[in-house]
Parts: structure tokens; sequence; C-alpha cells
């Protein structure tokens, strides 16, 4: 099978804050170990939203977009997996296969994790999603099979909460307990759910909480209304969570968090701190209850290929993710209404 390509292709370049256009790139030929992809859908995360905001600095010009789901158009020499053009494929983390921590299937420790990055000269560089096209390292690509392409880009989001769970310790029958239900406790909920855990989400606002409910929670704790940690350890029968996941970066939730544990308890960070506060924590507590306090970022490539395998077999629901989806030609549009307060996914489908 053999996909024709055009010459040249859009890509959403980044100029800066508030600034967006649509320009024309050069048609890269992939390389020894790489594909390129036609892109779908590239649904928008906070690196993206932030850039565009201003509230975070970054390199222009930028083609964003991280969270992409595409079809294999063609290899570099020598391919020898056995993906095929046609497959649709959710792009994801890379790594060297060799490495120390390839070796023992830690790849998101791996220097070339993030090696899917693109460089279009004066348009710009960048993890490249906002584009009808795109080069990428061929064991970054997860069979997403005939999912709708929505879904399927949310592959990576998923990933990085069925990392976390997975380095928790998420098993059948968990007592998990989920601080803060935005986007991404949202993730780190379906992706506790899908292990077999018991899920308690804790969150300050009503309609965050009702999302909870609608991705599956078990108990839901209005933490503006009630003391969380006594309602934790009421509904887990005084002995408190086996994990409990801090899906804000705040000293509060951390505080709040880590005070939620039973005995042998973990708790993980899973999100970055802005500004970043202190963290206590009692040396003697962590020996004496057995704990564990580790932290979660990104996600190697079993975590990929699971969060794709769930999404292909239809077996997580994510479609209360979804906010909105804009074509390319608008992906001005959708990145002012993804920096809107409280949203979900906006996704740009090409
Ligand atoms: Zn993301
Ligand atoms: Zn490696």
């Amino acid at each position: 099978m053999s996909i024709e390509v055009p010459a040249k292709f859009l890509v959403g370049s980044m100029k800066g804050k508030g600034e967006i256009e649509l320009v024309e790139v050069d048609t890269p030929e992939p390389g020894y170990g790489q594909a390129l992809i036609k892109l779908e859908a590239t649904a928008i995360c906070t690196w993206e939203q932030r850039s565009f905001s201003g509230q975070q600095e970054n390199k222009f010009p930028f083609v964003g977009g991280h969270e992409i789901i595409g079809t294999i158009v063609k290899f570099g020499p020598e391919y020898r997996g056995t993906l095929k053009v046609g497959d649709r494929v959710a792009i994801g983390a890379s790594g060297c296969g060799a490495c120390y921590y390839c070796v023992r299937g830690q790849d998101r420790a791996c220097k070339f994790h993030y090696d899917g990055s693109v460089d279009y000269g004066d348009a710009g560089w960048g993890p490249g999603g906002f584009a009808q096209y795109k080069v990428h390292p061929d064991d970054g690509l997860f069979l997403v099979g005939d999912a709708p392409a929505k879904y399927a880009a949310l592959a990576e989001p998923l990933s990085c909460a069925i990392h976390s769970t997975k380095l928790a310790g998420v098993v059948l029958g968990s007592e998990v307990v989920v601080i803060g239900a935005g986007v991404m406790g949202l993730f780190n909920l379906v992706a506790a759910k899908a292990r077999g855990a018991r899920v308690i989400v804790s969150e300050v606002d009503a309609g965050r909480l009702a999302k909870a409910k609608e991705l599956g929670a078990d108990e839901i704790i209005d933490a503006s209304k009630e003391d969380p940690i006594a309602k934790v350890f009421e509904l887990t029968d005084g002995r408190g969570a086996d994990v409990v996941i801090a899906a804000i970066g705040h000293p509060k939730a951390n505080e709040q968090g880590y005070a939620m544990l039973s005995e042998k308890g973990t708790f993980v960070l899973f999100a970055s701190a802005h500004p970043e506060g202190p963290l206590t924590l009692s040396p003697n507590k962590i020996h004496n209850h057995e704990h564990r306090v580790i932290g979660s970022l990104s996600s190697d490539k079993v975590d990929f290929m699971n969060a794709a395998w769930l999404i292909r077999h239809g077996n997580v629901n994510l479609e209360p993710f979804v906010q909105a989806v804009y074509p390319l030609e608008d992906v001005k549009g959708a990145l002012e209404e993804a920096i809107g307060v409280g949203t979900y996914r906006v996704v740009v489908e090409m």
C-alpha cells in the first residue's frame, strides 16, 4: 500500500502570545527510524494553552500540539517493525531501546523520550501537532484501530495517568483518592478505574465533581463543604487510602493528601507546582507506616500502548473530556476556547 503525499503542507505557527497562523512548509522525508504521519486530530494541552495565553515562556515561533492521532503514510528506509502504511496510530513517546532505562522498561527516563519534536525553521519548532503531517520516531506509534480521532488524540494524557497508577501499584481492590478533578485528575480517575480500583475524588468545584461522577467516581467529596481527610477515613472503614494521587500542585493538597494515607499507603505527586510551595513530611511517619512518596511524569511506552489499547477497544469513556472540536483552519478559535477557565479538552481536526 502506498499513499500519495503532497510536496507541502500547513502547520499552525504560533508567533507569540495570542498569535497563530497557518503557514506552508515542505513535506519532510522520513529518515531511518522515522515515519511520516498524516494527522487526523490533536488535542490542546496546558503547554499550548499557557504558551498562547502568555502564562508560560516559550521560544516562538512554536508549532504546538502533542496529543496526536494520525495515519502512517510512509516509513523511512529499512523499517523493521510490524506497523503498516495505512495504520491509524496515536503518537507518543520514543526511546533508544538500548540504554539502561529502556532495557529496564523505564524508557520515560531515556534521553530520547521526547524525540518526536519537529523543526520547520522560520515556521517554528515544537511537538508539531497543529499540522497536516508530521515525521515521528517509528517506535513511538501506537495502534488505535477505528477509534474516533477525538478520543484517540487523548491517548497521551491517558498514558500519563496509566503511568502514575502503575508506579503507585494500583490493582483490583485498591482504594484510591484523586485530589483535584481537573482534566488530569479525571484521567487518573479513569486509569485507576480501568485497573479495578475504588476511586474517591476530592475537589472544591461542584461542576468538576459532577464530571467525576459522570466518569465513574465511586465517591465524591466536596472539599469546600466537608473535611476531606475525615471523610476519606470514614469511607475506608477508618484505614485511609492505599493510594492518594495529588493532581493539583498545591501545598494544601499535598498536606491533605499525605494525611489521608493508610498503613503502607503511597502518595503520588502527579502535578507540578506553580509557584512551588514547600512539602513538609515527617520522616518518622513515613518510617512507622511504611509510606511511599513518589513522583510521576509523562509515561513509559508500555503505558502509552495500554492507553491506545483501552481507547481502541472502547474500554474507556472519553466523551466527557471532549469539550469542542475545531477544524485546523480555525486553530486560533480552538486555542481561544481552550484557554478559558475550567475547560476540558478542545480538539483540532485536520
Ligand atoms: Zn498533554
Ligand atoms: Zn533509551
